[in-house]
């Protein structure tokens, strides 16, 4: 197993600490490794599938398109892009749709629209205001945009055009409203994954919002994580009763499948014209028959309305069973993006859920991060709570007892 192990990897840039399991196959939240061992799912691939693991829907819709067409290539119309593209503008409020494989490209999309709107108003130095603990995805541009040293460290010279301000500090990006003639746009999570569950005040989007409409500025959210339902509405700005004018989404869109994309509305989806940007890949009829196909499912069995009550039920049955338990800072959440933190690093939990079958993650160092699938069901539900706060009472229990 081990042997196997390290024959696997060692042909495989070594950019994962990867946990020492590989799974085989895959039945709505449940995986089952190369052992026979199965395990509840309680990240989702990354806040990516969703709609759990081998789905007879989005199977149906890939083996069929699969039979049929790929891929063309952007030289070509597509009709599958088309549709998809009416579907997610409808769902945002928005205009017009990019497409391409990932988070990361779907964030370059939207900090070249950026770039194009600060120079079409005059700006020579276009900049864009970017969060700390924000985290945008690992090219060039947009691990400039992260706001995580880590992730920056060895690459430097950054990408210039960015000024950062701490997250949910609507003061701080009114002071850059006076200081710096040259900002653009906003680029922002609506609730920061990867910096660790963040979610900001009430106020704090509408506030941002306002701001963007009097200064001119782009306000662009990275939905790439809290989108298509995670945070227990489509797009978690829809919390907030605003509307973006530029939206990115990727993860959960296509199930697995890699699919992106950039939507613009208010102006900003004017901006990218013919020759500005592309995508070999992207949008191409496979990856557009899945996503349709997570839209479709989302919408039949009501999913996000699941994602929602399912996500409170969660959020009070932790805050119960943790409410006294040392070392437990907070438990906050939205939808089925939930957070556990701890005042102390708590990476080893993952190998200890690991050994109990069960699949979570921990971001930010201290904070245990649930992204389970929205099929999730009841029981699975309180299985995941059950073993959790077991896992996290004999981990609080260690570190007040370490040689126990
Ligand atoms: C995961 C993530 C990205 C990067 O997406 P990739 O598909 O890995 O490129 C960007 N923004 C946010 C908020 C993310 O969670």
């Amino acid at each position: 197993m081990v042997a196997n192990r390290e024959l696997m990897t060692t042909r495989i840039m070594p950019t994962y600490a990867r946990l020492p399991v590989t799974f085989e196959r895959g039945d709505g939240a449940w995986l089952w490794d190369n052992n026979g061992q199965r395990y509840l799912d309680a990240i989702s691939g990354i806040a990516v599938c969703g709609l759990g693991h081998a789905h007879p829907a989005v199977r149906k819709a890939l083996c069929e398109q699969a039979g049929t067409l790929i891929h063309t290539s952007n030289l070509y119309g597509i009709e599958f892009q088309e549709r998809l593209a009416l579907r997610l503008t409808d769902l945002a409020g928005l205009e017009n749709a990019f497409f391409c494989n990932s988070g990361t490209e779907a964030n370059e999309a939207a900090i070249k629209i950026a770039r194009l709107h600060g120079h079409r108003r005059g700006i020579e130095s276009p900049a864009i205001i970017v969060m700390e603990n924000s985290f945008h995805g690992r090219t060039l541009a947009t691990l400039s945009a992260t706001g995580n040293p880590k992730i920056q460290a060895g690459f430097e010279p950054l990408v210039q055009g960015f000024v950062r301000v701490p997250y949910d500090d609507i003061t701080a990006v009114e002071s850059l409203a006076s200081d710096n003639p040259n900002i653009a746009a906003v680029l922002v999570e609506p609730i920061q994954g990867e910096g660790g569950v963040r979610i900001p005040t009430p106020d704090y989007l509408p506030k941002l919002r306002r701001l963007c409409d009097r200064h001119g500025w782009l306000l662009m959210l990275d939905e790439v994580q809290t989108g298509i339902g995670r945070a227990g509405r489509f797009f978690a700005f829809q919390h907030a009763n605003i509307v973006p004018d530029v939206c990115t989404v990727a993860k959960a869109l296509g199930n697995g499948v890699p699919i992106g994309a950039c939507l613009a509305g208010n102006g900003a989806a004017e901006i990218l014209t013919a020759g500005t940007h592309g995508s070999t890949f992207g949008g191409n009829p496979l990856a557009c028959r899945a996503a349709l196909s997570v839209l479709d499912t989302l919408e039949q069995d009501t999913l996000i309305e699941r994602a929602a009550q399912l996500g409170h039920t969660l959020l009070s049955s932790f805050r119960e069973r943790l409410n006294h338990v040392p070392h437990v800072l907070d438990i906050r959440g939205k939808g089925l993006m939930i957070g556990i933190e701890l005042d102390t690093p708590c990476g080893a939990l993952v190998h200890q859920a690991l050994e109990a079958g069960l699949l979570i993650n921990v971001t930010a160092d201290r904070t245990i991060r649930l992204l389970p699938p929205l099929i999730l069901a009841d029981g699975q539900s309180q299985w995941l709570v059950d073993a959790l706060c077991r896992l996290i009472q004999s981990f609080s229990q260690t570190l007040d007892r370490p040689d126990q």
